[in-house]
C-alpha cells in the first residue's frame, strides 16, 4: 500500500550499499513487473540465490520489509460498538420519555434515564468489545506455516516472517504465502479466484520472461498471496510480501466485514418482535388509561413504566458474551471456532464423518515390514520418525541378495519422495507428507544416504502424488543412466509391472492389509532415453513395464484417545463414519479396532461410489466405512447422508477436501497437518487434528446451546414477571406498583450481571448421554414458554399480592414500593438459580461451579442496599433502608419461584 509506512529510505540506502547485493525488492521501477525478468533474473535482482538466503541476511532483510502481513481489519472500533447499543426500540423509548420528562420539567426522572442509559450502554459495549477481542484473537490463532529454504536448509517457519529473497517449497493445498516467481514447477495449477475472479484453476510453469504487458491472470510464472496452491508441487521466489504484495493493493477492498450470524440475527428479529408486541400493549394500556379518564401525565408514567418491563434490553448482548465464552471454552480444547454460529453446531450434529489418517491414528507412520520379490518378508524395528533400527529376516540378518533388494526399494522410495528429512535436525528437520517421511526413514535405516543420494540422481521431471491417483513418479538422472522411480498402492502400481504374478502379489498384500497395515508397492524402470522423451511417460499416461522392487508395510498407530472418543460420540446419539484413501482391508481392521464397524459389508469402497447404483443412497447411510474412497466421492458422501435426515459434520485435511468441508453442514478442518485450503473451507479447526477433540466440541456446543436457552429463559421470564404484575395491578385497580425509575433500576442491577453470569455457566452432566437434538427445533421452544409462564406468574402474583396487603394494611406508597422493590431483587436472585437447568433440582448443580453467578447475586443485594442507604440516589429511586426482620422476611416469600420451578422440574423428571 503506501510506500511511507516502511523504514526511512536513507537508512537502507547505507545498509544497501555495504551489501552491495542487487536488493531490487522495493525498486518501484520492478513492482508488479517481476513477470518481465527470466528466472535468474529474478534471483540476481533480488540477491537471492538458488539455496535462499542466509539466516542471518533473512533476519536484516524482516527489519528493513517488516512482517508479510496485511494490516489487519481493525475491526468494529470502539465507537461503532458503543453507537451501536443504541440502536435499539427502547432506547428511542427511554429517549422519548425522557424528553417527555424534560418537557414536564421532571428533571429527576430525566437525568436517571439517561444516567441508566449511560451505564446499560458502557456496560453492553465493554461485553462486546471483549467478545469482539476475543473473536480477532481466536482468528489469529491459526498460524500459517511456510516451507522455505535458509542456508540451504529447509525449515518451517510462520509465514509472516518471509522476506523478499526467501525460496519457499509448496505443495498443493498450500496458501501461498507471498507473491513469488516460480523456479520450479511440477504439475503446478492455482486457484486464484479471490484475485483474480477465475473460479476455475489456472496452470502455472516456471517458463521465461513474459511480455511487459500481460495481465496478472495470465502471469503463469508467477503465484500471488492469497491464491492456493491446488495441485502440484513448486519452488519459487519470494518477490513481494505484506502490503507490496498483489493482494496488499487491492486489500482494501476485500475488508468487507461479515453479516452477523445466524443465531443472532434470528434472536434480533425475536427481540424486535418482542419490542413491537410490548409497544402493542403499551398502546392498548394507555388507550385504557385514558378512557377511565386518567391524566396524562399518570398515563405517561404508567406507559413507560410497563414498556420498560417488558422489552428485554439486555438479550442481545447477553447472547454474544455466552458465545464468546463458549467459542474461548472451545480454543481451550483445541477447537478453533471460524465463524460464531458454528459454536453450537457441533453438538447439533448427528453424523461425523471423519478421516482416518491422522484423526484417529497417529499419522506417524513406520515402516515396520517388507516383502520382496524372491526374498519374502523382512521385519523393521524402530517406531515413527526415530531413525534408530535394524532389518531382519525371522530374526536372522539379512542375506546378501536381501540387502541388496532392500536398499534397491529404499533408494527408489527416496528419490520419488517430496518430504525433507535431515537426520541431524530433529522434529525441526522434518516437513512432508508422512507416508514419504516414513520411506525415508526406512531408507536410512537400510543404510543410505539420502541427502547425497538426492544430489547425485538429479530429479529431470516428477509426478506428485495425489489422492485421486493414488501414485506418485519421478525421472532422474543417475549419470549411467535415467530411471524412473514409482510407489503408490499395490492395486494402481501392480498392473503397470512386468514379470510379475500379479494375483499372487496382490494376494500378500491383501495379506498385510487386513491386519492393518498400509501397503504400498515400489516399482522402477531404467529407461532408455534415445527411444522416447522419458519425461512424457510419466507426466503422460505412458507408465508401464515396470519392475516391482516390493510391497512396504505401514503401521500407523491408533491415538490412544480414539476409541474412547467414538464410544462416545455413540453414546451422545452421533453416528461416527470413517473415510479413507486406503485400502478396505486395512480400513476394516482398523475400524474394528475403533469399535466403528464389524462386517465387511459395513465398508462401501469408492469403486461403488463411482459406480452410483439405484441403492447407493441406502449404501452410504447404512455403511461405517469408506475406503479407497476419492476426495470428489467425499461430497457424495455428505449429500446422501444429510438426503437421509443427517445433519452432517465432516473431518478433513486435504486441498481435495475442501468441497466436501464446504458443503457438510459443518466443516472440521485439521490445524496442525492439514492444507490451509481446508481450513479456508471449515468452520471448525482442530488444533491438535484429534478426533478426541471432536468429542470436546459436541460437549461444548451442547453446553453453549443450552447456555443461550438458559440467558434467553432469564430474560424473558423476568420481564414476563414484571409485566404481569404490572397489568394485574392495574386491572385491580391498586397504586403504580413500580415506578418507571425503579423498573429500570431492577433491570440494571440484576439482570446487568445475571445474564453474563448464566452465560457462563459449565457443560452440565450428561449432555453427551443424550442424543441430538432435532436441527428444527426452534431455540423459544414449548418446554420455555411453559417455564416462563409459571415463573413469570408466580413471581407477578405474589409481588403484586405483597403490594395489595401492603396498600389494605395502609402503607404509604412510598413504603408499599420501597419494600416490593426489595421484594422484586429478591425474586429475581433466587431465580436465576432456576435457570441454571431447565431439568435438574438447583440443589444438585454446585454453587462453586459459577462464581460469576454468586458475585451477580451479591453483588446486585450489595448495589441496592447501598443505593438504599446513599443520600440523593435513594431519594431518585424511591428507596429507604429496610429493617433487617424485613429483609429476612423478603427471602421465604422470594422463594416461592423456587418452590414451583423444583416442583416443575420435579413432576417433568417423573
Ligand atoms: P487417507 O485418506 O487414509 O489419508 P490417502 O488418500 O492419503 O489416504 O492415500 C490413499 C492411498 O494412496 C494410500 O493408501 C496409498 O496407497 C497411496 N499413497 C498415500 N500417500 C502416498 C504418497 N506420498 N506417495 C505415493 N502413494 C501414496
Ligand atoms: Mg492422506
Amino acid at each position: 500500500m503506501q510506500r511511507q509506512l516502511k523504514i526511512p529510505r536513507t537508512e537502507r540506502v547505507r545498509e544497501d550499499e555495504e551489501l552491495s547485493g542487487g536488493d531490487a525488492a522495493d525498486d518501484p521501477a520492478l513492482r508488479g513487473r517481476w513477470h518481465e525478468l527470466t528466472r535468474d533474473g529474478v534471483v540476481s535482482a533480488l540477491g537471492s540465490s538458488p539455496e535462499g538466503l542466509s539466516t542471518t541476511e533473512a533476519e536484516r532483510r524482516l527489519a528493513v520489509y517488516g512482517a508479510n502481513a496485511l494490516p489487519q481489519p481493525p475491526g468494529r472500533s470502539l465507537a461503532a460498538i458503543v453507537l451501536g447499543q443504541l440502536k435499539s426500540p427502547l432506547i428511542y423509548l427511554l429517549l422519548a420519555a425522557a424528553a417527555v420528562s424534560l418537557v414536564l420539567a421532571e428533571y429527576d426522572d430525566a437525568g436517571f434515564i439517561f444516567l441508566v442509559l449511560t451505564i446499560n450502554t458502557a456496560v453492553g459495549a465493554a461485553q462486546e468489545w471483549r467478545a469482539e477481542a476475543n473473536t480477532v484473537a481466536l482468528r489469529s490463532a491459526i498460524a500459517t506455516l511456510a516451507r522455505v529454504l535458509r542456508g540451504g536448509v529447509v525449515r518451517r517457519v510462520d509465514s509472516k516472517l518471509l522476506v523478499p529473497g526467501d525460496v519457499v517449497l509448496l505443495e498443493s493445498g498450500d496458501r501461498v504465502p507471498a507473491d513469488l516467481r516460480l523456479l520450479d514447477a511440477a504439475e503446478a495449477q492455482a486457484d486464484e479466484s479471490s484475485l483474480t475472479g477465475e473460479s476455475l484453476p489456472v496452470d502455472k510453469a516456471a517458463g521465461d520472461a513474459l511480455a511487459p504487458e500481460t495481465q496478472l491472470a495470465d502471469r503463469l510464472t508467477m503465484l500471488f498471496a492469497g491464491s492456493t496452491l491446488q495441485r502440484g508441487r513448486v519452488r519459487a521466489l519470494v518477490v513481494a510480501t505484506g502490503s507490496y504484495t498483489e493482494l496488499g493493493a487491492i486489500a482494501g477492498a476485500l475488508q468487507t466485514p461479515s453479516a452477523p450470524p445466524p443465531l443472532t440475527q434470528r434472536l434480533d428479529r425475536f427481540t424486535r418482535l418482542l419490542g413491537l408486541v410490548s409497544l402493542g400493549l403499551v398502546a392498548a394500556v394507555i388507550a385504557l388509561q385514558l378512557g377511565i379518564g386518567a391524566s396524562l401525565r399518570d398515563t405517561f408514567f404508567v406507559a413507560i413504566a410497563l414498556a420498560v418491563s417488558v422489552i428485554p434490553e439486555g438479550l442481545p448482548v447477553a447472547v454474544t458474551v455466552a458465545l464468546s465464552i463458549a467459542t474461548r471454552r472451545m480454543a481451550r480444547r483445541n477447537v478453533i471456532v471460524r465463524h460464531l454460529p458454528a459454536v453450537e453446531g457441533l453438538g447439533a450434529c448427528t453424523v461425523v464423518a471423519t478421516d482416518k489418517t491422522g484423526t484417529l491414528t497417529m499419522n506417524q507412520l513406520t515402516a515396520t515390514r517388507l516383502w520382496l520379490p524372491g526374498h519374502g518378508f523382512v521385519e523393521v524395528d524402530g517406531v515413527g520418525f526415530d531413525l534408530e533400527g535394524g532389518l531382519h529376516q525371522e530374526g536372522e540378518r539379512l542375506s546378501e541378495g536381501a540387502d541388496a533388494a532392500v536398499r534397491a526399494l529404499a533408494r527408489s522410495a527416496a528419490l520419488c519422495n517430496a518430504a525433507d528429512l535431515d537426520p541431524a535436525g530433529g522434529a525441526e528437520g522434518q516437513s512432508g507428507d508422512t507416508v514419504d517421511l516414513a520411506f525415508l526413514v526406512l531408507a536410512i535405516k537400510a543404510g543410505l544416504d539420502t541427502g547425497t543420494l538426492r544430489k547425485t540422481a538429479r530429479r529431470i521431471a516428477d509426478l506428485p502424488f495425489s489422492a485421486e491417483r493414488k501414485y506418485a513418479a519421478s525421472l532422474h538422472d543417475h549419470g549411467d543412466g535415467q530411471m524412473i522411480h514409482v510407489k503408490g498402492a499395490s492395486e494402481v502400481i501392480l498392473p503397470l509391472c512386468r514379470d510379475t504374478d500379479e494375483g499372487a502379489v496382490l494376494a500378500v498384500g491383501e495379506a498385510m492389509a487386513s491386519r492393518g497395515y498400509r501397503v504400498l508397492a515400489v516399482a522402477a524402470q531404467q529407461v532408455d532415453t534415445k527411444t522416447r522423451p522419458a519425461a512424457d511417460r510419466i507426466l503422460g499416461d505412458g507408465l508401464g513395464g515396470l519392475t516391482l522392487l516390493g510391497l512396504v508395510g505401514f503401521i500407523d498407530p491408533l491415538r490412544p484417545e480414539a476409541k474412547q472418543a467414538v464410544a462416545d460420540c455413540h453414546r451422545a446419539g452421533v453416528a461416527v463414519k470413517m473415510i479413507t484413501g486406503d485400502h478396505a482391508a486395512t480400513a476394516l481392521a482398523i475400524a474394528r479396532e475403533l469399535g466403528i464397524a464389524e462386517r465387511p459389508e459395513e465398508v462401501v469402497t469408492g469403486r461403488e461410489i463411482a459406480a452410483a447404483d439405484a441403492g447407493l443412497d441406502a449404501r452410504i447411510a447404512e455403511a461405517q466405512v469408506f475406503a479407497r474412497v476419492e476426495p470428489a466421492h467425499k461430497v457424495t458422501i455428505v449429500e446422501a447422508l444429510q438426503r437421509a435426515g443427517h445433519l452432517v459434520a465432516m473431518t478433513g485435511d486435504g486441498v481435495n477436501d475442501a468441497p466436501a468441508l464446504h458443503r457438510a453442514d459443518l466443516g472440521v478442518a485439521m490445524g496442525r497437518d492439514g492444507t490451509d485450503a481446508a481450513r479456508d473451507a471449515a468452520d471448525l479447526v482442530l488444533t491438535d487434528d484429534n478426533f478426541a477433540s471432536v468429542v470436546a466440541g459436541i460437549d461444548e456446543g451442547r453446553a453453549a446451546y443450552a447456555n443461550i436457552r438458559k440467558v434467553i429463559y432469564l430474560t424473558i421470564s423476568t420481564g414476563a414477571a414484571e409485566a404481569v404484575m404490572f397489568l394485574l395491578a392495574l386491572a385491580v385497580g391498586l397504586p403504580l406498583p413500580l415506578t418507571a425509575i425503579q423498573l429500570l433500576w431492577l433491570n440494571l442491577v440484576t439482570n446487568g450481571g445475571q445474564d453474563v453470569a448464566l452465560a457462563a455457566e459449565g457443560s452440565e452432566p450428561g449432555l453427551l448421554d443424550l442424543p441430538p437434538r432435532s436441527p428444527r427445533e426452534p431455540l423459544f421452544d414449548a418446554l420455555m414458554l411453559r417455564q416462563t409462564l409459571l415463573s413469570g406468574g408466580v413471581i407477578g402474583l405474589v409481588s403484586t399480592a405483597a403490594f395489595a396487603w401492603m396498600i389494605a394494611a395502609g402503607w404509604s406508597e412510598f413504603d408499599a414500593r420501597n419494600t416490593l422493590l426489595f421484594l422484586m431483587v429478591a425474586f429475581e436472585n433466587v431465580h436465576v438459580f432456576n435457570c441454571r437447568s431447565e431439568t435438574r433440582s438447583v440443589f444438585r448443580i454446585a454453587l462453586a461451579a459459577n462464581w460469576p453467578l454468586i458475585g451477580a447475586v451479591v453483588g446486585a443485594q450489595a448495589v441496592h442496599i447501598g443505593a438504599a442507604f446513599t443520600p440523593g440516589l435513594n431519594d431518585l429511586l424511591g428507596l429507604a433502608p429496610l429493617p433487617l426482620s424485613e429483609w429476612l422476611l423478603l427471602i421465604p416469600i422470594a422463594m416461592s419461584v423456587l418452590v414451583v420451578m423444583e416442583f416443575e422440574k420435579l413432576t417433568r423428571r417423573r
